[in-house]
């Protein structure tokens, strides 16, 4: 019997569903074991049929957002957080700085294109007071973060939910997959607001560049570092940095850039807290990130 898929978007850019179409081939390999009977980007279904398996984009921002989720959760064997905005709050979670009041006002208020008496078009729907993963808000059974997933991850989950494959969990981060090597140097400086490689072949923290690659899952086979440009996290955090509370993005890439180069560790760590918005912007709505005992992401980011 073919397994059931339902997938569903909430606040996030669509990206995460391109990518799963973007399987081509690999996505035709499956139709043999799986059949879609809901899919946003590919058919026009409006209701929630059930399903062995759900899989979810987005974060929650509106209460539509938590409707929706609430019915793929009860139409759904298994849930799925795909991609880093329903795993961490991804890009939509930098709304978790700013109270809903000031966001709308932004909005519908304070720019050229809002409408003069500033009104809210009509059914629009609710925002919620924050932006939250969706495991704040019901159970998941399953995490692939990514920004989007990788093609290789995408289609090890789907094998792996159609029960084609064991559950396999790969903790490394970015640096295991990137072919550059850290070198100690001298006399580097930290280059500020810089995100590529100077150097080929040369870890960019040895060339002074923040890269956030030991800090950050490899769900993407170190794709930027090996292309010339930093590791921005987009995969989430590193197993280490998720499971204990006293260590951190910015002290962690502080203490390996320090030891690469010599640069005084809380030169970096103020740079990094200065531009925390760039640093910590896929997991910031995140309790894995919020909580920890020595992040203050609002007053780093001048709220
Ligand atoms: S820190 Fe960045 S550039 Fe250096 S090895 Fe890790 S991923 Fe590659
Ligand atoms: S290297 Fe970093 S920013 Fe680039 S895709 Fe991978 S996790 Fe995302």
């Amino acid at each position: 019997m073919k397994t059931r898929i339902s997938t569903e978007w909430l606040s996030g850019c669509s990206g995460c569903h391109v990518a799963m179409v973007d399987l081509h081939e690999k996505l035709l390999n499956l139709v043999e074991d799986v059949e879609f009977v809901r899919i946003p980007v590919l058919m026009d279904e409006k209701g929630y049929p059930e399903a062995d398996v759900g899989i979810v984009e987005g974060a929650v921002r509106s209460e539509h957002d938590r409707h929706c989720l609430m019915k793929m959760r009860e139409s759904c064997k298994k849930l799925v957080a795909f991609g880093t905005c329903a795993v961490y709050g991804g890009p939509s979670g930098i709304g978790w700085l700013y109270r809903k009041g000031v966001i709308l006002d932004k909005i519908y208020k304070g720019t050229v294109t809002a409408s003069r008496d500033g009104a809210m078009p009509e059914g629009a729907p609710e925002l919620e007071q924050s932006v939250i993963p969706i495991d704040e808000a019901v159970d998941v059974d399953f995490y692939v973060p990514g920004c989007p997933p990788h093609p290789y991850y995408i289609a090890l989950a789907l094998k792996t939910l159609i029960g084609a494959k064991a559950p396999e969990l790969k903790a490394r981060t970015v640096c295991s997959a990137c072919r550059r090597r850290m070198e100690k140097r001298e006399g580097v400086k930290l280059q500020r607001g810089v995100s590529v490689a100077l150097e080929e072949d040369v870890c960019l923290l040895s060339q002074g560049v923040v890269c956030l690659g030991s800090v950050t899952l490899d769900r993407c086979q170190a794709q930027c570092p090996n292309k010339g440009v930093a590791c921005a996290g987009c995969a989430g955090p590193s197993v280490d940095l998720i499971t204990e509370p006293h260590l951190d993005i910015r002290t962690m890439i502080a203490r390996r850039m320090n030891l690469l180069t010599g640069i005084d560790q809380q030169e970096i760590i103020d740079y990094m807290e200065s531009e925390a918005k760039t640093f910590y912007a896929y997991a910031l709505s995140s309790p894995v990130i919020y909580k920890k005992p020595t992040v203050e992401m609002r007053e780093w980011a001048g709220k």
